[in-house]
């Protein structure tokens, strides 16, 4: 009787940029009686079924984006006699679908660290429940994963998370109903560890997969002042003294190490945060512009944002402190015209931000958003294959719609074309190659224009291209580029690195 932990992915590109970090911490959550459990990343390659054998229990986390595929290997696994669980956001939000569409048993609806050993007895008694109520676990109680387990020479940047939650409330994003909004942060010493744990293995760049790595910004601070709120503001100061503190520990392993996260763009106001994450090499971050002008903010319940010329400033005092941004924007919001998206592509170059993403405004399920797009989509009745648009991830991907929220001005097509063209503008190689003088070493600026290219490859093309020979032709390209690429990300591995002293 073994565990299986799979990953479901359409696409395999043999090489991934990220370890996905659920399969490594669900194998710690593991029992060490059931023994090391099997793990099966598809980014990577697709699940071998005969590997499954009848009284088997095999977890499948899911995302929205995935659960199709997941669904498929569900029921896949269940033919074979197999114990299906499924966990991840999306079962969070449609506990249901796994159950009647994905062959599942059960369904562990929050986070898994704890309930995992539990599920997994219930299923060697033959008694799984249908559905698991795991809730949010305390930041203390975040399992360290087990990347013991990582196969050789697969990725090119790990992943730790530092903490959980976000206390905003963007229209189109799920995690602050899903993590909730209470910041539950990380000791640091446990992520230290898994740190140097993964530097010794050879990894030089590791992703601090977290909601928000600046949960208390200054003026929450002031606002619990000004309230004379004397708790709230010990709290907010506790929180902000444990960023501090991880990031004063980070400074102090090897020097070649490379962070990278998510954060607010009101960080850039904080010069004691960012000078700390400079001393924490903490060297990227994500960062949700969304939009270019007033409007399109309040569309998104993102006022806490700026606009134009003071939007630029923020953004280069990022890159003046040694942070650079991969800015975020989203096109499709109702605000936006045919002109937003030049000016978007003007401001991104202006600001000097390093990579960039252009999204398609999305409703997915659990915002905001999505709600008030699936009450029109129900009414509007639209079925592809029998299924409602509303249900857009059950729709096999070849002759799914590209679902976007209705525009006032803009067809989903020309939004979709316009996107592209902003895509295309800010990865020529001409303007890839004159970012990339931000590395000094020329193996730096090499690393620079790969991953930037193969940004573009796995994302714009995949993601946005609605013609199934360009989706394959990147997939193929982005297999190719992969490769080179993570050799240059990989440093000598340090096999007698410790943990600082505290
Ligand atoms: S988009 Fe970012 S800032 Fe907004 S709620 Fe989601 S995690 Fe928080």
């Amino acid at each position: 009787m073994r565990v299986h932990l799979v990953n479901p992915s359409h696409i395999s590109f043999g090489t991934a940029v990220i370890t996905p970090r659920w399969l490594y911490v669900l194998a710690a959550a593991t029992p060490r009686s059931w023994g090391d459990p099997v793990l099966c990343d598809e980014t990577l390659e697709l699940l071998d079924p005969a590997a499954i054998a009848a009284g088997d229990v095999v977890g499948i986390g899911i995302h929205t984006a995935n659960a199709l595929r997941g669904y498929e290997v569900g029921r896949l696994a269940r033919e074979r006699g197999a114990w299906v669980v499924f966990g991840g956001i999306h079962p969070t939000l449609y506990p249901d679908e796994a159950l009647d569409l994905g062959g599942a048993h059960a369904v562990v609806k929050g986070d898994g660290d704890e309930v995992w050993a539990t599920v997994l007895d219930d299923c060697a008694r033959g008694e799984p429940k249908r559905i698991y109520e795991a809730g949010q676990v305390p930041g203390k109680d975040f399992k360290s994963a087990r990347w013991d387990l990582l196969p050789a020479n697969r990725y090119m940047w790990a992943s730790v998370q530092t903490v959980r939650g976000c206390p905003k409330h963007c229209s189109f994003c799920s995690v602050w109903r899903t993590d909730g909004q209470a910041p539950r942060q990380r000791d640091a010493e446990a992520v230290v560890a898994e740190v140097v744990e993964l530097r010794r293995r050879g990894f030089r760049f590791i992703a601090l997969a977290d909601d928000n790595f600046y949960p208390v910004t200054l003026a929450d601070l002031a606002q619990a002042a000004r309230r004379s709120d004397p708790a709230r503001l010990r709290l907010l100061e506790a929180q902000r003294a444990e960023r501090f503190e991880l990031m004063a520990r980070l400074a102090q392993l090897p020097d070649d190490l490379v962070f990278y996260t998510q954060i607010t763009m009101e960080a850039a106001e904080d010069d004691a945060f960012l000078e700390a994450m400079a001393r924490a090499r903490i060297r990227g971050a994500l960062v949700g512009v969304e939009s270019v002008t007033p409007e399109g903010l309040k569309d998104v319940y993102k006022g806490f944002n700026l606009t134009g010329d003071e939007l630029v400033t923020r953004l280069r005092k990022f890159e003046q402190r040694g942070v650079y941004v991969l800015g975020s924007f989203i096109f499709g919001l109702p605000s936006d015209r045919p002109e937003t998206f030049d000016a978007t592509a003007e401001l991104a170059e202006r600001a000097g931000v390093a990579f960039a993403q252009f999204v398609m405004l999305t409703p997915f399920p659990g915002t905001v958003d999505f709600e008030r797009w699936e009450r029109e989509a129900h009414e509007a009745c639209e079925r592809v294959d029998g299924i409602p648009v509303s249900r857009h991830w059950l729709i096999h991907p070849e002759r799914r719609p590209k679902v976007y929220a209705p525009h006032p001005v803009m067809s989903p097509d020309e939004i979709r074309r316009r996107t592209q063209g902003v895509w295309d503008r800010f990865y020529a190689l001409p303007r890839i190659w004159a970012r990339a003088r931000v590395v000094r070493s020329l193996r730096g600026r090499l690393a620079f224009v790969l991953i930037s290219k193969l940004y573009r490859q796995m994302y714009a093309n995949t993601g946005i291209a609605t013609d199934s020979a360009r989706m394959a032709r990147s997939a193929r390209m982005a297999r190719w580029i992969a490769k080179p690429c993570r050799r240059l990300f990989m440093a000598a591995p340090m096999p007698d690195l410790q943990v600082p002293a505290a």
